[in-house]
C-alpha cells in the first residue's frame, strides 16, 4: 500500500527475525501513520482490510461454486481497492466461469496493467489465446 500524501510505501510494523534457527516474531502495536510524513492512514488501512476481506469471501464462494455471489463480493473488493491485480484476476476467472469471456479478458488485461507478472492473468490469457 502507498501513502496517498507522500507516496511512501506503507508496511505494517510487524518484524520477524531468525534467531538461531528459531523464528522470533515480535508484533508491536500496529502503526497507522505513514512512517515518512506521519499522515494518519487508519481509514485507508481499514478500507484496504475490508477489500481483502471481500476478496477472501469471494475466493470462498468460488470454492463453493457460487460464482455470481463471488463476483458480487469481488466487485466490492475492487470498488474499495481498484489497483489490486489479484482482484481483477479473480474477477476475470469468475466471469470466464460464467461464460462471459469478453469481460474476463478485459479484467485480466486490467490485472496485467497493475501487475505485469500476475500469474493468474498471464496463464488465463494464454489459455484463451492459444
Ligand atoms: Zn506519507
Amino acid at each position: 500500500m502507498i501513502c496517498p500524501v507522500c507516496g511512501a510505501v506503507y508496511r505494517p510494523t510487524k518484524t520477524s527475525k531468525e534467531v538461531g534457527g528459531d523464528e522470533v516474531v515480535s508484533i508491536s502495536p500496529p502503526s497507522l501513520t505513514c512512517r515518512r510524513c506521519k499522515a494518519d492512514l487508519s481509514d485507508l488501512i481499514c478500507l484496504h482490510d475490508q477489500a481483502i476481506w471481500y476478496h477472501r469471501q469471494a475466493l470462498y464462494l468460488l470454492s463453493q461454486g457460487r460464482y455470481s455471489e463471488a463476483e458480487a463480493d469481488n466487485n466490492s473488493a475492487i470498488a474499495l481497492h481498484y489497483s489490486n491485480a489479484d482482484f481483477h484476476a479473480l474477477a476475470g476467472k469468475l466471469e470466464a466461469l460464467q461464460g462471459k469471456f469478453r469481460e474476463a479478458i478485459s479484467e485480466w488485461q486490467q490485472a496485467l496493467k497493475f501487475d505485469p507478472q500476475n500469474a493468474i492473468a498471464c496463464n488465463c490469457l494464454q489459455m484463451i489465446k492459444g
